[in-house]
Parts: C-alpha cells; sequence; structure tokens
C-alpha cells in the first residue's frame, strides 16, 4: 500500500510544517499547486474567520510536491470530498478529533457529480433560465455535460458553482 511510506519519518518532519488541528478535517496529497482550488470548493475565503493551513509545494514521497490544507472545525462532507476528488484524485483526508486522526481515507472519484459545476457552454440547457440541475459524468480524466455533452478537461476547479 503506497500509503505506507506517509508513515516514514522524513514525513512526518512535513507534516510540523503546518500547525496541528485539534478538530477538523486534512486533506493531504493534494497535488502541488491545487491548495487554492481546494479552498475554493469549500468556499473558504478567509472571510468567515475559518481557521485554515496551507502548505504548499511540500516535499512528499508520493507525489513530487505536494499541498496540505488543514481547516479546524470542520469535517468535509461527502458532495464535499467527491468534487475534491476531480481536482485531487489522489488526495487523503484526514478527520482529526482532539487532535488525533480518528478517520483517513483516500478520495474516491464518484461516477456522476450533481449541482457542483456549471456546464461552460452558453447554450447548455443548465445555463439557461431553466431550473435544470447541472449534472456531469466523471470520466478518467475530466468531467462531461449529462445534457450537452461537452467535456472539460482541464480547468474543472474554474466551473465549481460557488
Ligand atoms: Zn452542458
Amino acid at each position: 500500500m503506497s500509503d505506507d511510506h506517509d508513515h516514514h519519518d522524513g514525513d512526518d518532519d512535513h507534516e510540523l510544517r503546518v500547525s496541528k488541528i485539534r478538530d477538523g478535517t486534512v486533506i493531504d496529497h493534494v497535488h502541488g499547486g491545487q491548495a487554492l482550488n481546494v479552498l475554493a470548493i469549500l468556499g473558504i475565503d478567509g472571510s468567515n474567520g475559518e481557521e485554515v493551513s496551507v502548505g504548499m509545494n511540500v516535499p512528499s514521497d508520493r507525489l513530487a510536491r505536494k499541498d496540505i490544507v488543514k481547516v479546524e472545525g470542520r469535517e468535509l462532507s461527502q458532495d464535499e470530498v467527491d468534487v475534491l476528488s476531480l481536482i485531487a484524485p489522489d488526495a487523503t483526508i484526514n478527520i482529526v478529533r482532539d487532535y488525533d486522526v480518528v478517520e483517513k481515507h483516500r478520495v474516491e472519484r464518484p461516477d456522476v457529480v450533481e449541482g457542483v459545476l456549471s456546464c461552460p457552454n452558453a447554450g447548455c440547457i443548465t445555463t439557461g433560465d431553466e431550473p435544470v440541475t447541472s449534472r456531469f459524468s466523471v470520466l478518467e480524466d475530466g468531467v462531461r455535460c449529462s445534457y450537452c455533452e461537452t467535456i472539460v478537461r482541464d480547468e474543472i476547479a474554474d466551473l465549481i458553482d460557488t
């Protein structure tokens, strides 16, 4: 299991670069450079006083460089994790309570995401005035609108409805 590498002493040292949290969620093994997109997905911009630590381009055994996001006082919902998986397919979600990791799991890409991305096609029925909830199939390397078949491979984070 590739996760084992994380238990080497080296990675523990890296962990110290961002402060420990008491209760909340640590999103680890985010691809380098995606941390800000992770925050966007979670709707975190600092304006609500959220306590967040971000480590960017931290050396990692599994990824060449990784980002880490620690959110105090918040456990992510399955919906949030589903969307995260689109931009951070290798992420590990750690739920922390009283300074202990009580749950740790890899994200899994869902088959479909509904109501979280907006279609980039201006002619798509989901972008008009009709009350149609967006729906995208998750592909190996992108997402596909279930209504107009538009495929998006890059910049998925830009489509996130916030
Ligand atoms: Zn569409």
